[in-house]
C-alpha cells in the first residue's frame, strides 16, 4: 500500500498521455511558440501500463487519463482496453475537452472506460470560442450526447470559474443539472502559469450563493466526487458541485499522485519534485526498483500546496503537460 508521510493513502494515478491539443484555451496555453515533447520521450502504451501493473500491485485502483486533449493520442482506446484489463484497476476516467468524443465514445466505453469529465467553460459559442481560442461548441454538446447515448456514467461537465463569468452564465450550467442527467462542477482558477492571472477570483462560495438565492438545494453524492462538495437542486435530474482548491484547499485527503506523458512521476501539482521513470523504464530496471521509486515519490508528497498565500510556482510543468 502506498501510504505518504502525512498518513494519506494514495490510490488514484493521474496520467497525461499527450501535452499537445486541439484547442488554446486563454487560462492553459499560449497561442504559439509551444515546444512539444518529441515522440521518443513520450511513455508508450507498454511502458504505461507497466507503470500502472506496479501501482496497481501497491494499492493504486484508479487511473484517470488526461493531457493536454487525451483524445489525440493515436490507439487511445487501445490503452484503456489495456489498462482496464490489470488487476486491481477499478475505475477507468478521462478528463477531455470533448471535441473528439463524438467519434470515440462508443469505443471508450466498449473498452471499459466508466467515467467521464468534460472540460467546458461556457455555454454560449461567442464565449466559448473566445476561452478556448478555436472551440466549436456544437462539437462539444454532440460529444456529450453521443457518451450519454453510449452509457457512460456519470458525465460531469468542468466549469472553470474565469475572470469576466456572469451570474447568467452559472445559472445556465445550474440548468444543465436540473434538465439532464449531467453532473456540473465548478472549478476554482489556480493560479498556475505565469501568461494568465485573473483580477476578480470567483470563489465556490460565490457560486453555492447564487444557486440557494434561486433554488432548494440537498446535499448529495456521486461515485467519484473527489474533492468536490456536491449539492442537487430539488427536482434535478444531476447534481452540481463545487471544486475550492484555493478558497477550501482539501489537500489533507489528496489520493493522487501524476505521471506526465514524458515519464515523470510527480507527487504534487504545485511542487517541484518529480522522479523520472521514463529512464528507468528503458533501462534494466526491475519492477521492486520502478516500485521503490513510486513509494518514495509517494513518501514525498508536500503536506499541501501554497496557492492560497500568494506562493505560485511556476514549474516546467504547466495544467496541459501534467493533466488538470
Ligand atoms: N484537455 C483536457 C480538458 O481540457 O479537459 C484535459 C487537460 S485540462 C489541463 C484539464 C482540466 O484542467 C480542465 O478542466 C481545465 O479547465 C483545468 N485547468 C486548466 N488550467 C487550470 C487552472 N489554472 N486552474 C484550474 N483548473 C485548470
Ligand atoms: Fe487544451 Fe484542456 Fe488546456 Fe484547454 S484546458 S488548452 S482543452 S489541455
Amino acid at each position: 500500500m502506498l501510504i505518504d508521510s502525512y498518513g494519506r493513502k494514495i490510490d488514484y494515478l493521474r496520467i497525461s498521455v499527450t501535452d499537445r491539443c486541439n484547442l488554446r484555451c486563454i487560462y492553459c496555453m499560449p497561442q504559439a511558440g509551444i515546444i512539444h515533447k518529441p515522440q521518443s520521450k513520450l511513455l508508450s502504451f507498454e511502458e504505461i501500463a507497466r507503470v500502472v501493473e506496479i501501482m496497481s500491485a501497491l494499492g493504486v485502483e484508479k487511473i484517470r487519463l488526461t493531457g493536454g486533449e487525451p483524445l489525440l493520442r493515436k490507439g487511445v482506446v487501445d490503452l484503456v482496453k489495456s489498462l482496464s484489463g490489470i488487476k486491481g484497476i477499478s475505475d477507468i476516467s478521462m478528463t477531455t475537452n470533448g471535441i473528439l468524443l463524438k467519434e470515440y465514445a462508443s469505443a471508450l466505453k466498449q473498452a471499459g472506460l466508466k467515467r467521464l469529465n468534460i472540460s467546458l467553460d461556457s455555454l454560449h459559442q461567442e464565449r466559448y470560442s473566445l476561452v478556448t481560442r478555436q472551440g466549436k461548441l456544437e462539437r462539444v454538446l454532440e460529444g456529450i450526447e453521443q457518451a450519454q447515448n453510449a452509457g457512460i456514467s456519470p458525465i460531469k461537465i468542468n466549469v472553470l470559474l474565469l475572470d469576466g463569468m456572469s451570474v447568467d452564465e452559472i445559472m445556465d450550467f445550474l440548468r444543465v443539472s436540473i434538465e439532464n442527467s449531467l453532473h456540473v462542477r465548478f472549478l476554482e482558477f489556480m493560479p498556475v502559469n505565469s501568461f494568465y492571472k485573473i483580477d476578480n477570483f470567483i470563489s465556490a462560495r460565490d457560486v453555492i450563493d447564487i444557486a440557494r438565492k434561486c433554488f432548494a438545494l440537498e446535499d448529495a453524492a456521486i461515485y467519484g466526487n473527489g474533492p468536490a462538495e456536491v449539492f442537487k437542486i430539488k427536482n434535478a435530474l444531476g447534481t452540481f458541485g463545487v471544486i475550492s482548491p484555493m478558497s477550501s484547499k482539501f489537500c489533507f485527503k489528496c489520493n493522487r499522485l501524476r505521471l506526465s506523458s514524458d515519464g515523470f512521476l510527480k507527487p504534487c501539482l504545485h511542487s517541484e519534485l518529480k522522479m523520472n521513470l521514463r529512464v528507468l523504464l528503458r533501462s534494466s530496471a526491475s519492477d521492486d526498483d520502478l516500485a521503490e521509486v513510486i513509494k518514495s515519490a509517494a513518501a514525498e508528497k508536500p503536506k499541501e500546496h501554497n496557492l492560497d498565500k500568494g506562493e505560485f510556482l511556476f514549474s516546467d510543468y504547466s495544467m496541459c503537460q501534467i493533466g488538470g
